[in-house]
C-alpha cells in the first residue's frame, strides 16, 4: 500500500486507465471482496515516484512483497504484457478453446 498521499485526480488516471482491474493480475475489483488499491510499482522505500507510470491499480495479492516481486520479476506490469492479458481474457471470454 502506499504511503504517500495520492491526489484523487490522478487516482481516477489510474483507476480509469485499469478499467477497475488489477493491473498485476486482471481480476476485476467487482469480484473481489476488498476494494483494489493504487501501489507503486518500484516501492518508495526504493525510490519510486508517485506518478502515473509507477502507480497500478492492484488486487490485495500483488500489496504483498512477495506478490510485488514477483509482478516485477515477471514484468507483469508493463504494457505490453497488459495488453496480451487482456487479449487474452477477450478471447476467452468470447468462448474461443485452446486445446
Ligand atoms: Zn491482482
Amino acid at each position: 500500500m502506499s504511503r504517500t498521499y495520492i491526489p484523487v485526480a490522478l487516482r481516477n488516471v489510474v483507476y480509469e486507465r485499469a478499467k477497475a482491474a488489477c493491473e498485476y493480475c486482471l481480476t476485476p475489483e467487482m469480484i473481489t471482496f476488498a476494494p483494489h488499491q493504487i501501489d507503486h510499482v518500484i516501492a518508495e522505500k526504493h525510490g519510486g515516484a508517485t506518478e502515473q507510470d509507477n502507480l497500478a491499480l492492484a488486487c490485495i495479492q500483488p500489496l504483498t512483497d512477495i506478490g510485488r516481486v514477483t509482478s516485477q520479476l515477471l514484468r507483469f506490469n508493463t504494457p505490453e504484457r497488459i495488453s496480451e492479458r487482456r487479449l487474452l481474457y477477450e478471447l476467452l471470454k468470447s468462448g474461443i478453446k485452446f486445446d
